[in-house]
C-alpha cells in the first residue's frame, strides 16, 4: 500500500541498467509461513549503464532473512542497506560478482496474487509486470535478461507436483517426507516470465513434434476430477502449436510444454517460459458447464499464451512502455489464429465489436492513452484494450499497407534480428520499413497518438460527366495531455456498389494505391473517380482496415442496399449496425423529449431475409440480426448521455422487430433444433448462436408461447450454450418462470463455482430497479467471494460494466455501491479493485444528473486514504 501519489514513470527517462544478471539460482522450500526463498545472483556492471554507482535492487513488500552473502563471505552491515522496497549494496565491486540473499515469505497471506501465492491449495505464482520483486529482491525490469536454474522443496503429500521454467533436470526425495525438483531454462528471460507451482494437481498429458523434429511432452495441471474438461485445451495447444509453424515459421524450442490451471488469477493467464499459468476459466470446459463463447475464449486464450513464446519470450520488451511490442502482436496473431480455425468475416466483426464495446470508449474517455504510453504511474493499469486490442489493429494496418508478403519478411526480420533481446517499438517497426520499402515514420503516430480517429466522408455525384468524388477528412479528438494531433496514415479498404451489387471498376484516380485501398495520409483529400454510369454506394473501410469511427451520411436505402450486397461481408453487417444505430440515436432522443420507441420495418424486412435466405450461414445471421450495444449507442450520442433512453429505444426496437417477423423468427428457431451431441466447433456454434438470438427476439416480444419456448429450452438443454442461452433470454423479463429457471439454476450447480458466475454475471444485469438489492444479497450468498476475482468480476463488474441503466441509476446508488466494493476491496487486492473502476470510464458523458453522482462516489473514493497505487491513478485520472 502506498499512502503518497506514485510518481510518474517516463519513457524519456529510461536509462539501461547499471548492472546486469547473467544467472539467478532460486532455492525455493515451500513451508506455509515460512517459505523461504534463496537467490544467488551472478551480477556484473552493465557496460552500458553508469560506473561506480551503488547496486539497488526492486522489492516489495520483502522481508530479508539472515545475513545476505557476497561472493560467498558474509556481508558487513554497514555495507547494504534492506527495506521492503529495496536493496541496496552502496559499494559493489567493479567487476562480476555472486550475491546471495534470503527472503521469508507468507504465499497464503498474499492476497494481491502478485508474486508467490496460494490459489486453493496450491502454491503459485503471477509476476508480471513487478510481482517477482514481491519474491526476491531483483533488478525488476525487462530489460535485464537471466538464465534461470530453480531448485523447489515442499511436503511430498501438500505438493507431490513442483513445476518451474524450462526443463526438467533432477527430482528426488528429502527427509521428512519432503521432496525437490530441479529446473533449468536455456532462454534467457526477464524475471517477469518466471514461474513456478507446487501443490497436488491432476494432469493430462500428450505430446507434441516439431516441424524440424523435436519432441514436446505437453501436460496441463488441473484441480483433481476436472482432468476431462482439459481435453479441449490440449487440443487448442496442439493447432496453436502448428499453427505458429505454418503461419509464422514459429518452432516450440524446449523440451516440454506446461500449463497450469488455478482458480484465483487477476487476469486471463500468463505466458512464463514453458510454465503458463492459467486462470482456469480459460482450461476447463465440458459441453454441460461451457458455452460457446466459453470454448472460443479458451481456443484463443491458448494460443495468445503459446504465441507469446516467441513474441514476448524469445523477444521481449525493452521496458513497460514497449507492452504493446508483446501484447498487441500476440493478439493479432490470436486473432489471425482464430480466424483460421473459424470462418474470417465472422471472427472479425467479432473482433471489432469487442473493440467497440470496450477501446473505443477507452479512446473517447479519461482513461485514453497512446498504444505506447509515454507515462505511467502504476503499470498494472496499461494492461488496457487500447494496449492490446488496438495494439493488435496497429499491426493489421501495417500488414494491409506493405502487403501480406512484405508483412511476413518484416516478421521474420524481426525474429533473426532480434530474438534473444528486449527490443522496441522503433526496433520493431525498422524491420517492416526495411522489409517494405515503406517509410513508417507517419506510422509510428498510431503509437503516440491516443484518440479514435474521425474519418468524415462527404460524396459528390456529377451526374453529366459521371464522376464520383470522395472528399476525406481526417480527426484526431483531444485526449488527456494531448490536444493537437497530426494527421495519421489511415489505410481504407473500399469499393463502389453499382446497382447489380456487384463492385464497379474503379476510375483512375492516381491516389488509389491498390486495387481497393485509399491510404490517407493528410488531413483532407479528395479522391475522384470517373466514368462512371451511375452513382454507386460507397463500401469504404472494409473488414474493419483501419480503426477508426467512420462518418458518412448514406440514407437508409444506401445502408439497406449495402447489407445485402456488398461483396465484403463485414461491411454487410456493418451497414446494418450502421441503420439500426442511427434509427436508434434518433429513437433515444424521441424517447426523452416524451415520444415512443421508433421501430423501422425494413430493419425488420432484412434481417427476416437473411434469417429466410437459402444459403444462410448462421454465424453470420445471429451477428447480423444482434442490435448495436448500449455502450456503442452511449459512444455514438457522446454527450449528455440518458442510459434509461438509450435501453428502451433498444428494447422497442427489438421489441418492433418480435412483433413484425415473429413467423420466420419461429421458423428459424425451430429448424435450429438441438440435435443431440455437443461439439464445440464453428458451425454448430454458429447454429447455437442464431438459435439463441432468435430465442431472445422471440421472448423480448412477450407472449406467455414465446417464454414457454424459452422455459423448454432451459430445461431441455443438453449443453450450457443452449442452457445459457435460454436463461439470459428470460432474465430479460420479469416473470416468475424466471426465478424458477435462475432457483434451478443455482441448485444444479451449486458445486461448479466457474458456471455460477455466468449466473452471478446474468442476474446482475437484470435491467431492473431491483437488481442493486438482488446484488448486494448475491454477495452474501455461499458462493461468493471477495477473495476470488472471477467471483468479483461476475457479480460486481458484472453490474458495473454489464448493466447501464442499473449501475447508472439516476440516484446514484449504482455509483455508491461501486465505491464501497471498491474500497473494501483495495487493501486486498488493488489489481482487481482498480479494474472495477473501468466502469466510470464514460461518466463524463453522462446528463448532469448522473454525472455529478458520479463524480461524487469517484471524490469520495479519493478522498480515502491510504489507497493502493492502482485505485489511486485511476480514480485520479477519472478526475482530471
Ligand atoms: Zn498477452
Amino acid at each position: 500500500m502506498r499512502s503518497e501519489e506514485p510518481r510518474a514513470v517516463r519513457l524519456a527517462d529510461y536509462r539501461a541498467p547499471d548492472f546486469l544478471i547473467d544467472t539467478v539460482h532460486l532455492d525455493v522450500n515451500l513451508a506455509g509461513p515460512e517459505t523461504l526463498v534463496v537467490s544467488r545472483l551472478r551480477l556484473r556492471p552493465n557496460p552500458a549503464g553508469r560506473a561506480g554507482v551503488p547496486l539497488v535492487l526492486d522489492g516489495d513488500a520483502l522481508r530479508l532473512s539472515g545475513t545476505p552473502l557476497l561472493d560467498g563471505a558474509e556481508l558487513d552491515a554497514a555495507s547494504y542497506a534492506a527495506t521492503p522496497t529495496a536493496f541496496t549494496l552502496h559499494e559493489p565491486p567493479a567487476d562480476a560478482f555472486e550475491l546471495t540473499l534470503t527472503t521469508k515469505l507468507d504465499p497464503a497471506a498474499n492476497t494481491q496474487l502478485m508474486g508467490l501465492y496460494r490459489s486453493g491449495s496450491a502454491y503459485c505464482t503471477q509476476c508480471e509486470a513487478e510481482g517477482f520483486r514481491r519474491i526476491t529482491y531483483f533488478l525488476d525490469r525487462p530489460d535485464v535478461l537471466s538464465v534461470y536454474t530453480v531448485r523447489i522443496e515442499a511436503d511430498r503429500a501438500e505438493a507431490p507436483v513442483l513445476l518451474a521454467n524450462g526443463n526438467p533436470v533432477e527430482s528426488g526425495d528429502l527427509d521428512g517426507n519432503r521432496h525437490f525438483a530441479v529446473w533449468h531454462d536455456p532462454f534467457p528471460k526477464p524475471c517477469y516470465l518466471f514461474a513456478l507451482v507446487g501443490g497436488d494437481l491432476a494432469v493430462i498429458k500428450d505430446d507434441f513434434r516439431t516441424a524440424s523434429g523435436r519432441h514436446v511432452d505437453l501436460a496441463i495441471y488441473v484441480e483433481h476430477g476436472k482432468e476431462e474438461r482439459a481435453a479441449y485445451a490440449m487440443d487448442a495447444l496442439k493447432r496453436s502449436m502448428r499453427w505458429d509453424e505454418q503461419a509464422f515459421g514459429r518452432e516450440y524450442d524446449l523440451d516440454v510444454f506446461n500449463i497450469v490451471a488455478v482458480s484465483d488469477f487477476n487476469m486471463g493467464a500468463m505466458e512464463n517460459k514453458g510454465l503458463n499459468v492459467f486462470n482456469d476459466k480459460y482450461v476447463l470446459a465440458s459441453s454441460e458447464t461451457a458455452t460457446d463463447a466459453d470454448y472460443a475464449g479458451i481456443e484463443s486464450v491458448i494460443a495468445h499464451e503459446y504465441f507469446h513464446n516467441w513474441t514476448g519470450n524469445r523477444i521481449t520488451c525493452r521496458d513497460w512502455f514497449q507492452l504493446c511490442l508483446k501484447e498487441g502482436l500476440t493478439v493479432f496473431r490470436d486473432q489471425e489464429f482464430t480466424q483460421d480455425m473459424r470462418s474470417r468475416p465472422v471472427e472479425r466483426i467479432s473482433d471489432v465489436r469487442g473493440l467497440r464495446s470496450v477501446q473505443f470508449p477507452e479512446d473517447a474517455g479519461p482513461f485514453a492513452h497512446p498504444v505506447r504510453p509515454d507515462t505511467y504511474r502504476e503499470i498494472n493499469n496499461f494492461y488496457t484494450a487500447t494496449v492490446y486490442e488496438k495494439g493488435a489493429e496497429v499491426i493489421r494496418m501495417l500488414k494491409t499497407l506493405i502487403g501480406v508478403d512484405a508483412f511476413r519478411r518484416g516478421m521474420d526480420l524481426y525474429f533473426a534480428r532480434h530474438d534473444g533481446e528486449a527490443a522496441t517499438i522503433e526496433q520493431f517497426i525498422a524491420c517492416f520499413a526495411e522489409a517494405s520499402g515503406h517509410d513508417l515514420k507517419q506510422f509510428l503516430l498510431w503509437y503516440s497518438q491516443a484518440g479514435t480517429p474521425e474519418v468524415i466522408v462527404t460524396e459528390h455525384w456529377d451526374a453529366s460527366s459521371g464522376t464520383y468524388a470522395l472528399d476525406i477528412r481526417q480527426h484526431i479528438p483531444a485526449t488527456p495531455g494531448q490536444t493537437d494531433k497530426k494527421p495519421m496514415v489511415i489505410p481504407l479498404a473500399f469499393g463502389l456498389l453499382g446497382s447489380d451489387g456487384n463492385d464497379v471498376d474503379l476510375g483512375s484516380d492516381g491516389r488509389v494505391k491498390r486495387e481497393g485501398l485509399i491510404v490517407l495520409t493528410s488531413g483532407e483529400h479528395r479522391f475522384e473517380f470517373r466514368g462512371l454510369k451511375e452513382r454507386p454506394v460507397p463500401s469504404l473501410n472494409r473488414n474493419f482496415s483501419s480503426p477508426i469511427q467512420l462518418k458518412i451520411d448514406l440514407s437508409d436505402n444506401d445502408l439497406l442496399f449495402a447489407a445485402r450486397h456488398d461483396g465484403d461481408q463485414f461491411n454487410c453487417w456493418q451497414a446494418m449496425q450502421s441503420a439500426m444505430t442511427r434509427l436508434l440515436v434518433t429513437s433515444a432522443k424521441e424517447i426523452r423529449e416524451g415520444g415512443k420507441p421508433l421501430g423501422e420495418p425494413r430493419i425488420a424486412e432484412a434481417i427476416a431475409s437473411v434469417l429466410n435466405a437459402n444459403d444462410r450461414d448462421d454465424a453470420f445471421a445471429a451477428q447480423f440480426s444482434i442490435l448495436p450495444t448500449e455502450t456503442d449507442l452511449t459512444r455514438e450520442i457522446g454527450t449528455n448521455v440518458d442510459p434509461d433512453a438509450i435501453y428502451a429505444a433498444r428494447r422497442g426496437l427489438k421489441e418492433a422487430i418480435s412483433a413484425q417477423i415473429q413467423p420466420s423468427l419461429l421458423a428459424c428457431y425451430s429448424g435450429l433444433a438441438d440435435q443431440g451431441s455437443y461439439t464445440p466447433d464453428a458451425k454448430s456454434a454458429g447454429r447455437r448462436s442464431l438459435r439463441g438470438v432468435a430465442l431472445d427476439l422471440l421472448v423480448v416480444g412477450g407472449g406467455d408461447e414465446a417464454i414457454a419456448l424459452a422455459e423448454r429450452q432451459y430445461a431441455d438443454a443438453t449443453n450450457m450454450t443452449d442452457r445459457m442461452s435460454a436463461l439470459a433470454s428470460l432474465s430479460q423479463v420479469d416473470h416468475p418462470v424466471r426465478e424458477r429457471a435462475f432457483s434451478d439454476f443455482a441448485e444444479r450447480f451449486a458445486n461448479e463455482p466457474l458456471v455460477l458466475d455466468k449466473w452471478f454475471a446474468l442476474q446482475a444485469a437484470i435491467p431492473e430497479r431491483g437488481t442493486l438489492d438482488r446484488v448486494r444479497g448475491l454477495m452474501n450468498h455461499p458462493a461468493f467471494s471477495m477473495g476470488n476475482p472471477n467471483r468479483i468480476r461476475s457479480l460486481v463488474g458484472g453490474f458495473a460494466s454489464g448493466n447501464p441503466t442499473q449501475f447508472n441509476r439516476p440516484d446514484g446508488a449504482g455509483y455508491e455501491f461501486l465505491a464501497d466494493v471498491v474500497l473494501e476491496l483495495d487493501p486486498k487486492n488493488p489489481q482487481v479493485a482498480a479494474r472495477l473502476l473501468g466502469a466510470f470510464r464514460s461518466w463524463k458523458t453522462l446528463e448532469n444528473g448522473r454525472r455529478a453522482l458520479a463524480e461524487q462516489a469517484l471524490r469520495r473514493i479519493n478522498a480515502v486514504s491510504p489507497l493502493s497505487a492502482d485505485v489511486s491513478d485511476l480514480v485520479t485520472r477519472a478526475l482530471a
